[in-house]
């Protein structure tokens, strides 16, 4: 009765998944990413969601935070906007976290986007701010983002114990949120709150990807994928498909910085096409 319920997305699924435009396309048809990220301790993390973002298949990207100078120093082709996310104009999937801090202008963006009708990913320290009855009333999926750290304190255990059961610890949140959750480590999970749903699991990665900021490439590229309308668990199963895919490209057996895999996600785009 509790055999793991396993399986992995294929290239021929990935590849009939990515968000092409047709013909008629036009960028808001093709999506638009809100990005919450960045503070003043950690600026970098804007700039590497939104590179993940850039590549992940939506029309527009929109950065919200403290972090725009270094954005458009990196990406002018990002738009910004200075006040509250909920006034920040046309967005079809938000995504909350990647260096956000704890201060009350983190709080307050993320109930705030939690507020918003649209798909919303939940990743790093958005999800230290996370409201499980809030994250359960909402209409529009939510996706969570979690490495086994964030996933433990999500679930108030040790993190030994979602490493020694990562399978129920991802069905765990899942359910508990009402979420569509991606568990992050050498393999990647992908759950739904639906029990009799197959948890996907993505190999593509590399041991590379341990370096800083990698995750937060991750949470931008599938939020884009999610503003291109693709379906929670595909979003995601094919963000850490890419993800995997772009690192194994920028390494090729040497280090690589978090900036190297965004820079590859092109690269892993045309091996899937
Ligand atoms: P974060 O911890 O948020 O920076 O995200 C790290 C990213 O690197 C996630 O996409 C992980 O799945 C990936 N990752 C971390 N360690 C490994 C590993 N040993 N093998 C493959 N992927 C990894
Ligand atoms: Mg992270």
């Amino acid at each position: 009765p509790d055999v793991p319920d396993l399986e992995a997305l294929q290239y021929a699924d990935v590849a009939a998944l990515l968000p092409v435009p047709g013909a008629e396309s036009d960028k808001y048809r093709r999506g638009v990413v809100g990005i919450v990220a960045g503070s003043a301790r950690y600026p970098g993390a804007a700039v590497l969601a939104v590179s993940g973002a850039l590549r992940g298949g939506a029309g527009a990207v929109r950065y919200v935070g403290p972090g725009a100078d270094a954005v458009i120093a990196r990406h002018p082709e990002t738009l910004v906007h200075a006040g509250p996310p909920s006034k920040a104009g046309r967005v079809q999937a938000w995504v909350v976290g990647p260096g956000l801090g704890d201060g009350t202008d983190a709080v307050e963006a993320v109930r705030d986007v939690l507020a918003a009708d649209v798909p919303v990913l939940v990743d790093a320290d958005g999800l230290r701010l996370l409201d499980a009855a809030v994250v359960r009333a909402r209409t529009a999926p939510t996706v969570l983002t979690p490495h086994a750290g964030e996933a433990a304190a999500l679930l108030g255990v040790p993190r030994e114990e979602v490493e020694a059961g990562r399978l129920a610890a991802v069905r765990e949140l899942a359910s508990r949120f009402r979420a569509t959750v991606l568990l992050k480590g050498s393999t990647t999970l992908i759950a739904t709150d639906d029990p009799h749903t197959p948890v996907r699991v993505n190999p593509t990665g590399t041991s590379w990807l341990a370096t800083a900021g990698s995750g937060d490439v991750l949470s931008g590229l599938t939020g884009s994928l999610l503003a291109a309308g693709l379906a929670p668990r595909d979003a995601a199963s094919v963000g850490a498909h890419l993800h995997g895919l772009a690192a194994r490209h920028a390494s090729d057996g040497s280090p690589v910085a978090a900036q190297d895999v965004a820079d590859a996600i092109r690269a892993a785009w045309r091996d899937v096409r």
